[in-house]
């Protein structure tokens, strides 16, 4: 199945509901970055609702999400755009911690790895200058980190559930998500209805797994009374290019692209988001020099 995110308002459109698969995506990011378990599902949870996330905005709008806790992952960061697509990176993908005791003894244990600290979202809304908010990490699960980010920075209250299943072999078996938010005229009783199904609905990685698609997790969610706004695929996408990497390199101070040139004699660059190499020859690396100079 096609990784995809679906958006829909709900009991009256009081309610707008995003609900995503994204087992593809994740386990291309598990792939690229060669992540452990509870990275995978970090990194992977993180993925997901950033791309949801990059579904609120139009055209060339991007955001920049980092998630800095002081867990042995370290800094994860996302980039996400409105077309559904993200790329991702993580400090220390070698991480593989499980809770040993309590309820969830055996689970991956997200949040231990991510830590405490801050989640901070960069918008670029193609204005002068970019914003960005900040909220405190809640649990490191990443959930209830957005959750408490929409409260607290956009003044949604809002619920975020995500879930990643990993397999024996390590690769993704399951992923999904979604976010739930509330609209200013939503009623009481609504809200207590919605807040009854979150407790009792099991965890997304669980519902995907057992086949179900965005819209059957939608109508659980809505209660059949959804109205499905618009579908949008999501993918991990890297746009990388060999032209991006010549304004890297056309960036350097003198002294280090004379270095690169006479000591190097080429540059190979590796890109921190899909692990592609750009090779630059000498040649190549020369005439950067002397088109800067020109400009
Ligand atoms: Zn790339």
């Amino acid at each position: 199945m096609k990784d995809y995110a679906i958006i829909s308002y709900a009991y009256n459109k009081t309610i707008r509901i995003y609900v995503a698969s994204s087992t593809n995506l994740v386990e291309e990011a598990r792939r690229i970055h060669n992540t452990w378990p509870t990275a995978t599902a970090a990194l992977g949870r993180f993925l997901t609702v950033s791309a949801m996330m990059g579904l609120m905005y139009k055209n060339e709008e991007k955001l920049t999400l980092r998630i800095k806790g002081d867990g042995p992952i370290g800094m994860m960061l996302v980039e996400a755009n409105s077309k559904g697509e993200v790329r991702g990176e993580i400090q220390n993908p070698n991480v593989y911690l499980k809770y040993e005791e309590g309820p969830k003894k055996g689970k991956l244990n997200v949040g231990g790895a991510v830590g405490n600290g801050f989640l901070h979202v960069t918008k670029d809304l193609l204005m002068k200058d970019y914003f960005t908010s900040s909220s405190e990490l809640q649990t490191g699960e990443i959930g209830d980190d957005f959750t408490y980010y929409f409260a607290l920075s956009e003044q949604i209250p809002s619920s975020v559930g995500v879930g990643v299943l990993v397999n024996i072999d390590q690769t993704v078996l399951a992923s999904g998500g979604y976010i739930l938010q509330v609209m200013p005229e939503c009623r009481e009783e609504t809200i207590g209805e919605v807040e009854r199904i979150i407790q009792t609905i099991p965890p997304m990685s669980t519902l995907i797994q057992e086949g179900k698609t965005p819209e059957e997790i939608l109508t659980i969610l809505a209660q059949g009374t959804e109205q499905i706004l618009r579908k949008s695929d999501i993918s991990y996408t890297c746009n990388c290019s060999k032209d991006g990497f010549i304004k890297s390199l056309s960036a350097l101070d003198e002294d280090t692209l004379h270095e690169i040139i006479h000591e190097d004699e080429k540059a190979e660059i590796e890109c921190h988001f899909c692990g592609k190499k750009y090779l630059f020859s000498k040649e190549e690396l020369e005439k950067i020099q002397v088109n800067r100079k020109l400009k």
